[in-house]
């Protein structure tokens, strides 16, 4: 059955509560300095985001997909879909528990042992703990199975050797969910172990890289001879290839970003209407056409989306579907940060909003699968074109 683009009856009374939440708590935001949207805020640990996060989990809405049975909100595709896109449309953050309830939480749900559950699902729950993805190495990005980290058994032990890279958020995570080789002997993607390490181990040193929008959003982490116990073995000894890449039941629509995209170009509209601002259509005309072929790529983006969302709904899993949306979006950003700089002339060679916006934005087609993996997947799954 195919997705309606029109609320069925039960969607619109949840709809109506998830808008009435938001109602009733969005005053939060209203006084809340712009540092409380840094770096404590971005992980919801102090500040208006913290206050927001805590209501939310009052909800019980801080894990949308998990199970009831681990602290979750059960919710249905569309109803996940519906709540994101309210979040979104209303610029209050949405995914308030980060990886840990996007990622390490379903996996542990669904591969974890009793006590790994036990120890990590409530913790990450109640927002007590921040998690980072190692998975990136020097020389394995793309083509992660290449990675060479290596953790070898000893006794009730892993010794964890090697270094990661470009692992958003470690210089404040208190764990990292990670993959390491085990067996260097076996084929490449048969010889990789999924661990959990605490990041206060011995031998864990985390080096923050500055990116060239001046933001130290990623690090370097190295590990030399950390003792990682056996028991926080995420699956069974050189099978983590397969647990990492387990496909997660959550919503991966990105309609929140598809949301975002057009709220971004509506406060830019709002800038270019006001005749004071140098940023005008007045000085600017010639912008009209290119904020017109962006109005029209955000509408593309939402329906992207709706494909994702309609082809989950029916219980299938998206495969260059999803790739093309993350294409789509990542490219749209990276557009309306140069229409940005654009409107803005040269006050956009100044560093402002503007310009930190351009530089940071380049980014985004490398980040979770660079825009030439996507055009593979596109290429070969999508098209059946064959491998070059
Ligand atoms: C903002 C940001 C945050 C990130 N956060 C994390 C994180 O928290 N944890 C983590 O583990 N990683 C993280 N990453 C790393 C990210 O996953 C990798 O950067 C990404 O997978 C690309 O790998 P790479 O940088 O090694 O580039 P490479 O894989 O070396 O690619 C280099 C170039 O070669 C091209 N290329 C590679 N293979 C192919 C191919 N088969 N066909 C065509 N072209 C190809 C790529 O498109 C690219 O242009 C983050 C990256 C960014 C930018």
């Amino acid at each position: 059955m195919p997705i309606t683009l029109a609320d069925s009856e039960s969607e619109l009374e949840w709809r109506k509560e998830v808008r009435q939440f938001i109602n009733d708590n969005k005053g939060i935001f209203a006084n809340a300095s712009a540092d409380e949207g840094g770096e404590g805020g971005l992980f919801g640990r102090m500040g208006a985001v913290k206050k927001w996060r805590d209501k939310v989990a009052e909800k019980g809405w801080v894990a949308p997909a998990w199970p009831t049975k681990y602290g979750g909100a059960d919710l249905g595709v569309k109803e996940q879909f519906i709540m994101n896109e309210e979040f979104a449309e209303s610029g209050v953050p949405s995914n308030v528990g980060g990886f840990g309830v996007m990622m390490i939480g379903p996996t542990l749900i669904e591969h974890g042992t009793e006590d790994q559950k036990e120890e990590h699902l409530g913790r990450i729950l109640r927002g007590e703990v921040i998690w980072c993805q190692g998975y990136s190495e020097p020389g394995a990005g793309s083509d992660l199975a290449s990675l060479q980290t290596r953790a070898v058994r000893d006794g009730d032990d892993y010794v964890l050797n090697g270094q990661k890279i470009w692992t958003t958020g470690a210089q404040y995570a208190d764990w990292m969910y990670m993959l390491a080789r085990t067996d260097p002997d076996a084929p490449k993607h048969r010889g990789i172990t999924y661990l959990l390490v605490d990041m206060k181990s011995p031998g864990v040193t985390v080096r923050p890289l500055t990116t060239m929008a001046n933001m130290q959003s990623f690090n370097e982490v190295f590990f030399e001879d950390v003792r990682v116990p056996v028991k926080n073995r995420v699956g069974d000894e050189n099978r983590g290839w397969y647990v990492g890449t387990t496909t997660l039941d959550f919503e991966r629509s990105s309609i929140g970003s598809a949301i975002g995209v057009r709220k971004t170009l509506d406060s830019l509209i709002r800038q270019a209407k006001s005749e004071k601002s140098p940023a005008s259509f007045d000085q600017r005309r010639s912008l009209r056409h290119e904020f017109t072929d962006r109005l029209i790529d955000a509408e593309v983006a939402k329906m992207l989306s709706y494909r994702v969302i309609s082809m989950q709904a029916n219980g299938k899993i998206p495969n260059h579907e999803s790739s093309m949306c993350k294409l789509f979006s990542s490219e749209l950003n990276q557009k309306i940060a140069l229409l940005s700089m654009h409107l803005f002339g040269m006050h956009g060679l100044v560093w402002n909003r503007a310009s930190t916006g351009y530089v940071q934005a380049v980014s985004s087609t490398i980040a979770g699968g660079t825009s030439e993996i996507q055009k593979g997947i596109m290429a070969t799954r999508g098209l059946g074109l064959p491998r070059g």
